[in-house]
This record gives structure tokens, sequence and C-alpha cells, in this order.
């Protein structure tokens, strides 16, 4: 299940002086828009659709800002404490607005590049349901500026992989440790934790960090999960500017553009139902390792079947929405899905049209190239008909495979790197 999301944004920027003195750290400008536009474009392109604000003082700026959420493609809800609760307190008010299992929890002051599915998958697997949160967990060269985390067996933080994936999920041995310097694993400030966690903690002022989490690592109920992607913290002026190009940088990607009928599932005429699924050999896993590598994976589906009044719009969101949740179990998510509902001859009024988005014309590939910050070189494009690489090809992604058959990941990874 993709999990929703509480975004900690009651905190004043008391570090970063007058810059930020009339302003939510989580408004401060980062590469061209307020810092938190990009915390909720992270989230969304994971799939998640619900985000908590727990908001204090000046916490109308970030509603007025973010508003109902939609301009963001997601939903946005606000928990207004009135005097400092402190971490602790402000997730036992936002507990209430949390309507999943799990939810992950985000300061809204720092960015870590984390797979947030895989979060949760490791929050629902770790030691057979035991674990009550696990933490997002960032290898750093000097630890004593944030405090650091101690796992048990020692932590394997260094085994190369980009996002250390492979790591295994282990159990907090000690957390917050002040004063060690030198190299060490520190937390991100992102986790995923069980809801009922929230909502069994005190509706009074206490901290997450240094009161919470010291009592689950008594229980043994706090985890641990490495992961190297870009970690910035806005809340003080030095890492605040490099923040301006780093996180432009970060946004930055190459897209794997995928068909989806014939290749992330047997082509099947008009699927529009779960039942009708049968996905193909490595295609969830091929999207999880796009994922993992940095890719923004969009799929471009012409969906005749809507014009020809087969099914709905509302049938095909139910349906891709239901995909969603199947790639969330596997920690894997694609980040947009374009599809086009028309067709030259055989659609009904209104849908009839020579349009410029149905495959083999580039319009879905344009319209994803405007609306995402593509790295269009780096890009490619995976389908199971000639049209799907002309389609692409005519919108200068020059790059691409015909997938006939085997395992997905075979198709992909030589177009990777
Ligand atoms: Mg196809």
């Amino acid at each position: 299940m993709v999990p929703d999301a509480v975004i900690l944004a009651g905190g004043l920027a008391t570090r970063l002086g007058d810059l930020a003195a009339a302003t939510p750290k989580c408004l401060m400008p980062v590469a061209g828009r307020p810092f938190v536009d990009h915390l909720l474009w992270d989230l969304r392109r994971h799939g998640v659709r619900r985000v908590v604000f727990a908001v204090g003082r000046l916490g109308e700026q970030v509603e007025s800002h973010v508003g109902d959420g939609s301009a963001f493609g997601l939903q946005a809800v606000y928990s207004r404490e009135e005097s400092a609760m402190g971490t602790g307190g402000a997730l036992a008010l936002a507990a209430e607005h949390v309507t999943t299992d799990e939810a992950l929890v985000l300061n809204g002051d720092s960015l870590f590049d984390v797979n947030y599915l895989d979060l949760a998958v490791r929050l629902r697997s770790a030691a057979a349901g035991s674990a009550r949160a696990v933490i997002a967990l960032r290898e750093v060269e000097d630890a004593s500026r944030y405090g650091s985390v101690r796992v048990a067996g020692g932590g394997d933080a260094a085994d190369g992989d980009r996002r250390a994936v492979a790591a295994p999920t282990a159990c907090v041995a000690a957390f917050d440790e002040k004063g060690v310097s030198g190299p060490g694993l520190v937390s991100g400030g992102v986790y995923c934790v069980q809801s009922s966690l929230l909502r069994s903690l005190p509706r009074e002022p206490h901290s997450l960090e240094t009161e919470v989490f010291p009592r689950l690592v008594v229980e043994g109920e706090l985890y641990g999960a490495v992961y190297d992607g870009l970690f910035i913290d806005i809340g003080v002026p030095d890492s605040l500017e490099l923040a301006q190009t780093a996180v432009a940088a970060w946004r930055r990607r190459p897209v794997a553009f995928l068909d989806r009928d014939g290749v992330l599932n047997v082509d099947v005429n008009y699927l529009h139902k779960p039942e009708q699924v049968v996905w193909l050999p490595g295609a969830i896993e091929a999207v999880r390792e796009l994922n993992d590598a940095g890719y923004l994976v969009i799929v471009v589906t012409n969906q005749a079947g809507i014009g020809r009044g087969f099914y709905t719009e509302s049938d095909f969101e139910v349906f891709t929405a239901w995909m969603a949740e199947r790639l969330a179990d596997a920690g894997a998510h694609v980040d947009a899905v374009y599809h086009c509902p028309h067709h030259p001859t055989e659609a009904l009024p209104g849908w009839r049209e020579d349009c410029e988005c149905r495959k083999p014309r580039p319009g879905m590939f344009l319209r994803a190239i405007a609306e995402w910050d593509v790295d269009v070189e780096r890009s490619f494009m995976v389908g199971d008909k000639p049209g799907d690489l002309e389609a692409a090809r005519a919108a200068g992604i020059a790059r691409g495979v015909l997938f006939t058959g085997g395992d997905l990941r075979d198709a992909v990874r030589p177009l990777m790197g």
C-alpha cells in the first residue's frame, strides 16, 4: 500500500537569521521555487496521494501556498498546533488525519532522496512485523553535527551501491549519540512508521527523536535502512546555498519511457480490469531497478478503448491506481502515466479525432518532456510495436528497444547507465 505522508512543517528557522524570520523553513526558495514544492513533487511521483502538514507558527503561509494540494496532484490537509508541541506532540495531533496503516514522516526542512516505497516494504518485513518504525539512514563524513545512529551488527553503509538498496534492514542499537565525530550513520529525517504508533503518542509537548525513538530502541522496535541518495538540510545558511544547485541537478533526470501493454503486462485487448492482468517476467523488478538508478519511469499508452466506449476514463484511472499499488508492494513506482483516449475513425463522437497524442505520433512524449525536467540524451523508449519507437524518435528520444519477450530487465539494462 502507498502510505500517506506527514510533513513536519512547524519548525522555526532560528539558525537562518533574518533570512527566514518571517518565512517557514519549508517555504524558503530553493532552485526557483519554495522548498516544499520539491518534497511534494518527490512524494507524488512515488504515488503518495495524501499529505498531512503538521504546522505551527506561520503555518497559514504553508496553507496558503499548498492549498488543498490539487496543484501538486495530491490531497493536502492540515494539523494545526496551538502552542509548540515538539515533533512528537505534532505527530500525535497529525495522527487523526492519517488514513493508511503506515505513514511516511518527513522533516519539512530537509530532503533525502529515498525510495519511500522501499522504506514502507522494509517496515512491513522487518523482524516479522515487530518493527514500529524504520529510519532512512545516511552515511556522512562527519556525524557530529547530527548525532549518529548505531545499528546492530555495525551497519553496512559502504557497500558501493548507488542507493544501498541491498543493505539489510537493521535493528537500531542506539539513536542520536552526540559527540561522535568522524564518518557515521545519521538519520536523514525520513521515517516510515506504523500509524498505530502515531496514535499512541501523548498529545503533549515531546520529541520524536530524543524521547520516542530511544524508547523504541529499548524495545527493539526501531529499525534503520541505509540509502545514499541526495541528502540536503536547508536549516543552516551554508546548506541552503548548496541546495540551490544540488536540488536543480537532482530533479533533472533521464526518462525510461515504457509502453504498458506488451511491456509491463501481457497485451490483452482493451485491458482495464485487475483480473485480466498478467505481469510480464521481470516487469516489476525492471521498474524498481530504474527507480533506484535515478530514472523517471513514464508510461505512454494508447487507450482507444476509452474513445470506443469499452471503458471510461474513470475505469482507466482506477485500474492505473491498482497497478501502482501492486508495484508499491515491491517498492517500485511509475512516476507518471500518459494516455491517449482517441481514435481517428472508430471512436465515439467527442473522442473521434486525428490527434497528436496517439502513437506513432509523439504528443504524449512531448507533453512529458514539457512537464518534467528531462535529460533527453540519456532517455530511452521500450515498446513492443515499431510505432512506439517511431513516436519516441519523433519527440527526440533516439534510444530505444523493441521488446519482443523474455525478461524485461534484460531489455532495459543495456540502455541504462
Ligand atoms: Mg503495446
